[in-house]
Parts: C-alpha cells; structure tokens; sequence
C-alpha cells in the first residue's frame, strides 16, 4: 500500500470514512449500468410501499416511485454538485487568496474589502439571493454554494500566502529575476496546496448539505429530478405516515457528511508532516518512562548521575536511539561540559533528566536519573513538576522562542517564582529587580514592563538566566546558551555563568559543539557521538591529549587566535542515522585509524586514570598522558 494512504488508514475513522466514500463513488459510478427501476416512474397504484418489500428494497414514495433507485441517481447528482461546487469556490478563492496575500497592500485591501463584502450578507441569504436571482434549478444551486464559499477559501488561502510572501525563499526567487507569476506557481503555490486539498476534502461534505437544503426548500434540483435534499423536501408531508421516504435521502446525507468529514481529517494528518511525526500532538507532561529494569545505584554517588539512560523516539515503524546507554555524573558545584555534533543526542540527553522529551514520539527506554541519590524517572508527576525549575533549571539557546513574546519580562520572571513559592506582588518584584541585576541587565527595574522584542539576543538571554536562578536552583542545564550570540555577548554570558556557579555553588551542565566554550568553562568533559559517551575526562587533560579520535577532530576544528598557521581540518562525512546505527564503532566511517575489528561487536567505554573513551586504537593513552 502507498505511504500516503498507509498514513490515512493509520487513523481509523479516516480509512471508514475512505471505505464508504470509495464505496459510494464506484457505486454511483456504475448506476447508469445498474438493473435499477427507473427513478422518474411513477406507479400511483403503489404509493408508500414500506422498505424490504418484494421487488423494493427500500420502498416507494408518495408517487410509488423506487426509492433506491432515485437514492442511487440522486446520491449520484448530490456527490458530482458537491464536488464540482467545493472545486469552483477552491479555484476562485485561491486565486483570490493568493493574488492579495503574495502582493499585499492595495491589491490586498481591493480584494479583501470585496470579500467582506460578501461576508458581511447572511450566508443562507446569500446563497437564496443568488438563487433567486439565476432562477431555480440544480446548475443555480451549484453556482450560489460555490459564490458563497469563496470567501472562506479566499480568507484562509490569503492568511498563509501573506505567511509565506515575507520568507526568504521568495525573496531568494524575487532576487533570482523570476517573475511573479512563476513565483506563484513555482514557490508558493505548492506551499500552499496542501492547506487547499485539506479545505476542499473538509468543505465537499459541507457543500452537499448546502446544495440538499436549496432542493429541500425546492430551488435546486426541479422534479421529477432526483437529489438528496428534492427527496427530503418531497417527502416533508408524508413524516408521520411513511417516515421511511424521509429516512432513507436523510440517513444518506448524513452518511456522506460523515465520511466525508473523517476522510478530510484523515488526509489532513497525512499531509502535514508535523503531524505524521508526532510532533503536533499533545505531549504529556512527562516522557513516557518504559524501563524494564532500573540500574543499581552508584557506590559513590554525585549530585546529579545519569546512569545508561536510553531514550528513544518512535515515529511510525522506526526506532531513533537518540540516547543511547549514557551514564554521567555531575558533582555539586561541578561544570560539565557535553559536546558533539549536531544530532549528536546532546540536548535530548539533557530533556532527559527532567522528562522533558516530548511524548509522543519519545520513550525513556532503560536507565536512571539519580538527584543526590534518588530516582527522578520514578517519581510522581508531581513530584517532578516541583523538582523542574526549582532544584533543576534550564536555559535554552534561543530566549525568543523561549520567552513568551506577549507578556513582559517582568511577568514571566515573577511567574517562574509564583509556580513554586507564594510570594506577594512587591517581594516577587523586588526579587525579580534583584535577578536582573544580577545578570548585569542595567536599569532593572525599567526593564522589567520590557517586552522580549524590546531587547538585544544577549539581554534575552539574560533575562532566561535570570528566570532560570528565579528559584535558585542547584543545577542549571544550558543548552548551547551562547550560540546564536555575537563573540563579545558570547563572552559576557560565560563569564556570568561562571562567576555565578561560583557565588551560589551552582552545579552546571554546558552542553555545546565548540570545545573553545568548554575550556573557557568546564571543570570536566563529556563527548557525545551517535547517542553515545566516546570520551569524558577533565577538560584540561582531553584539551591537551585527546585520546578519541572524534575529539581530536573536534579540537582541530577550533581556530585558535595568534596560535600560529594551522590547516582547520573538517571531519569528512556525517554521523549515521541514529535509526540504522552500524555494527562496532558507529565513528568508524569517518576515523582515519579504523581497522576491520573497529566494524565488529560492541565497544565499552574504557576507564583508566579518571579518563574514559570509547575506542580500540586511541590517540592516547592515560598513561601517555600523565607522562
Ligand atoms: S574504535 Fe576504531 S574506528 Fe572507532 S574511533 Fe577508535 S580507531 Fe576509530
């Protein structure tokens, strides 16, 4: 089965509803070629014959016409009216969509001042309006349904052409000399399909109802025409004696409606990436935890122990080891730096620790969390929630998407204190001047009714500091908190966060791809590759004696000021797919000391004088490097 209907059928009702829709069109489809009794015979002879009767399946109407027949041509006309109508409003409100959202300003207010037009009638009116204009009659039906619905297409199509005309890959297209016509068709057009095959799917089961309630009030289809909302109407005054001429047209409409409406749904969820993901779904607020069993503690333990935590993610059939039997220990007090590429398994290592990886689609597979000694994995929700912010806190690498950007620094500061301890208005207030200041914000109190637009990245970024000590916690997680900043903020923010490990003993975890950062911060190191620890010692001795060759690429990687000529080497290839890991060393293809043996089993992480790496054939050994 093709992945897009697998996608669909993935929902249940979806796939009913394709099932019946499928059904339905085949069958009206094969009408014309059915052995079906003539639609427009009359029989007056036999009026109102009940359903299930000998040569009627569904009994006749109130001219002893064969009502499954007219069910099947008039299921027929409804589905074709629907369809073509929900088409012709889909066609002109894109254009209309599109043409005033790609060039904005006048073009958009002419067109959109006409649709609201349109909007401001009574849509019912409308449409009856435009009806009894034409003259009745099921084309006139059709092309009211059709006028009436533009608007909404054109409302909705012009909102994310407008979205999509402000990105930069339509300003790249504009600066290529393409014109407009070929940027619409080109660049945002296929952007916006998908919403337009969502809205036409969703709005054909709405049209059908449209077009059975202007038969029903007898301006669609003309007698002896059958359609579904003519047979409702023509069966209006026979409901008490023979309710089944009436139950029968209803129950279609209904039916179709129905399927319709899942099938729009289903194909919705099918072609939005986000959603096939997962990632639109509701997270629970905290990762799905699937240990088989929990690891012993440490004899000795840290402040904080990551011991062979797995944490994956499933999407559909695969399996992502985005962590993958990682075991640290941080100290109190203590800054680990945690560095590897992109994708490394870095920044869902850290969500980890708090269960804040998104469930769906990850899982806490294996593994423990100990803070000072105690399972966080294990807790309650509770109990969690308490801990998070309050002993564990975050700073993520980009505050504008982190700091709500509707309410004021100051609001969201006091809010972070609120969630954990009930404080008056004034003591939040003063506490909240007291934490700007210090993270060096001048004039915090001004800049507390600041809104987050209305600062620089590094005074953003100071102010997620600030809301990560608002409850002067014992751990702070940064995840790669410098890295959208210039070198000079860059600077400043390091030196603030270890000037404040050192005032207030905070135990920090830094995580990063820059080994310049670590040395410039971290007592320790820990290199992640692949979901995995391939090397972790004191940063000094793994600065001056790499024993991983991955980390040595890494150092090699940094420039190094007034360090004399030093070709930067990049490290050839990429890391694999955490979904398709290879057999033995998974840094194999890209190491320039691999070996045959390196391809085979599973490598441990080797200990030896307070150094740990994963590799057969390191750089150096500990006892190269001590020498
Ligand atoms: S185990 Fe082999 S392939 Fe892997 S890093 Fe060491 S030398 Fe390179």
């Amino acid at each position: 089965m093709p992945v897009f209907l697998k996608l669909v059928f993935r929902n249940r009702l979806a796939g009913a509803g394709a099932i019946i829709i499928a059904a339905l069109v085949l069958t009206c489809l094969l009408v014309p070629v059915l052995p079906l009794a003539d639609p427009d015979q009359t029989d007056t002879a036999h009026r109102f014959i009940r359903p299930f009767s000998e040569g009627r399946l569904l009994g006749t109407d109130h001219l002893g016409r064969d009502l499954l027949s007219r069910l099947l041509w008039g299921t027929r006309l409804s589905l074709a009216v629907g369809a073509v109508a929900a088409l012709l409003a889909a066609t002109f409100g894109t254009l209309i969509g599109v043409t005033a959202g790609y060039f904005g300003g006048r073009v958009d207010a002419v067109l959109m001042r006409g649709v609201d037009m349109l909007m401001a009638f009574p849509y019912i009116l409308l449409a009856l309006a435009i009806v009894a204009a034409l003259g009745p009659g099921l084309l006139n039906a059709l092309i009211a349904v059709a006028a009436v619905n533009v608007p909404f297409f054109a409302r909705n199509i012009r909102g994310i052409s407008a979205g999509l005309a402000a990105r930069e890959f339509i300003d790249a297209a504009r600066l290529a000399g393409e014109g407009h016509l070929r940027i619409i068709l080109t660049e945002l057009l296929p952007n916006v399909l998908p919403t337009i095959i969502v809205a036409v799917s969703t709005t054909i089961g709405w049209m059908v109802l449209e077009t059975a309630g202007l038969s029903f009030l007898g301006l669609g289809s003309q007698p002896p025409q059958a359609d579904l909302g003519s047979m409702l109407g023509e069966a209006r005054p026979a409901l008490i004696t023979a309710p089944h001429t009436l139950v029968v047209p209803g129950l279609a409409i209904f039916v179709i409606v129905m399927s319709i409406n899942l099938l729009g749904d289903g194909l919705r969820d099918a072609l939005d990436p986000r959603l096939r993901s997962g990632a639109l779904a509701r997270p629970s607020p905290v990762t799905l935890i699937e240990r088989a069993e929990v690891p012993a503690a440490r004899a000795a333990p840290g402040f904080l122990d990551l011991d062979a935590l797995d944490t994956r993610f499933r999407v559909g059939r695969r399996l992502y080891k985005a962590v993958n039997g990682v075991s640290l220990s941080i100290a109190r007090g203590e800054c680990l730096g945690l560095i590897g590429e992109s994708g490394s398994g870095k920044s869902v290592t850290a969500l980890s620790i708090m269960g804040l990886v998104a469930s769906p689609p990850g899982v806490i597979t294996g593994g423990a969390v100990r803070l000072e000694g105690e399972d966080v994995l294990a807790l309650p929700y509770a109990a969690l929630r308490s801990l998070r912010g309050r002993r564990v806190a975050y700073v993520f690498q980009d505050p504008l998407s982190t700091l709500h950007p509707l309410y004021r620094v100051g609001d969201q500061l006091t809010e972070a204190m609120r969630v954990h301890d009930r404080i008056t208005d004034q003591e939040a207030r003063a506490r909240a001047i007291e934490l700007l200041d210090t993270v060096q914000i001048p004039n915090p109190a001004e800049r507390l009714s600041a809104y987050p637009h209305e600062l620089s990245g590094g005074m953003r970024q100071r102010v997620g500091i600030a809301m990560a000590l608002a409850n002067d916690p014992d751990l702070i997680i940064a995840d790669e908190p410098t890295t959208a900043l210039d070198v000079t903020v860059q600077a400043q923010i390091l030196a603030l966060l270890d000037q404040l490990r050192r005032d207030r003993g905070l135990s920090i975890l830094f995580i990063t791809h820059d080994f310049g950062v670590v040395g410039q911060l971290c007592d320790r190191v820990a290199v992640m590759y692949a979901g995995r620890i391939v090397e972790e010692g004191p940063t000094a001795a793994v600065l001056a004696a790499p024993a991983h060759p991955y980390t040595r690429r890494l150092i090699d990687c940094v420039p190094e000021l007034g360090g004399g000529k030093r070709a930067l080497t990049a490290i050839p290839g990429l890391p694999p797919a955490v979904d398709s890991l290879p057999e033995g060393c998974a840094f194999a293809a890209r190491c320039d000391r691999a070996r045959d043996v390196c391809r085979t089993g599973t490598l441990d992480l080797a200990q030896t004088g307070g150094r740990a790496v994963r590799c057969l054939f390191p750089e150096t050994t500990a006892t190269e490097d001590r020498a």
